[in-house]
């Protein structure tokens, strides 16, 4: 199975990704946390990544789409994957489709998690993990361009039929719970 989780920064997106990955036994793909390891490695990819992440501001397409591209080509994610905050551009989820028609393969869910922006805020201030976005200024930099840049993604993923919206308030486990109710059955 393919399953995105996909909402605003402060969802959830991350931790609820990771339980319903280990859940249906299939790896967690975080293009967010795959581009900070690759800062904190140095590669030449966390170069081009930073001052971008930094800001607040999102990363180029293709740099994004080429990095799933190449990540979803490992042995580990032929079962499928759970991935969490890609695509943030329609042009990233158009991509990703031609990306996954190639392989023959499909998304069989999209999760959208929703929840208020005082609380999105909230989260994001104390969830204390030292991130260099989770300041007030870069979280609502984020918060604007979710709205301008990534909200429209939900559109294109409702006209393909898939659309799931799940109430992102609420404990950790009450959100899963309602994951794991919309996810089509096997
Ligand atoms: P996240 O961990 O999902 O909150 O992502 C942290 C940051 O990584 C974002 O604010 C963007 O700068 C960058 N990023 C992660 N995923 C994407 C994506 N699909 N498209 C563009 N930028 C991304």
């Amino acid at each position: 199975m393919r399953i995105i989780i996909f909402g605003p920064p402060g969802a959830g997106k991350g931790t609820q990704a990771k339980m319903v990955a280990d859940h249906l036994g299939i790896v967690h793909l975080s293009t967010g946390k795959l581009f900070r390891e690759a800062i904190n490695a140095g590669t030449e990819l966390g170069n081009i990544v930073k001052s971008f992440i930094d800001e607040g501001h999102l990363v180029p397409d293709q740099t994004v789409v080429d990095m799933v591209e190449q990540t979803i080509a490992g042995d580990e994610y032929k079962d499928g994957y759970v991935i969490d905050g890609f695509p943030r551009t329609v042009e990233q989820a158009v991509a990703f489709d031609h990306l996954l028609e190639r392989r023959n393969e499909v998304v069989d869910a999209f999760i959208s998690l929703h929840a208020p922006d005082e609380e999105l805020i909230q989260r994001l201030l104390s969830r204390g993990e030292g991130r260099s976005d989770d300041t007030e200024e870069k979280i609502k930099t984020r918060l604007d361009v979710y709205k301008e840049e990534t909200a429209p993604v939900m559109e294109y993923y409702q006209q393909a039929g898939m659309f799931r919206s799940v109430d992102g308030t609420g404990s950790i486990e009450e959100i899963y719970q309602r994951i794991l109710s919309a996810l089509p059955k096997r």
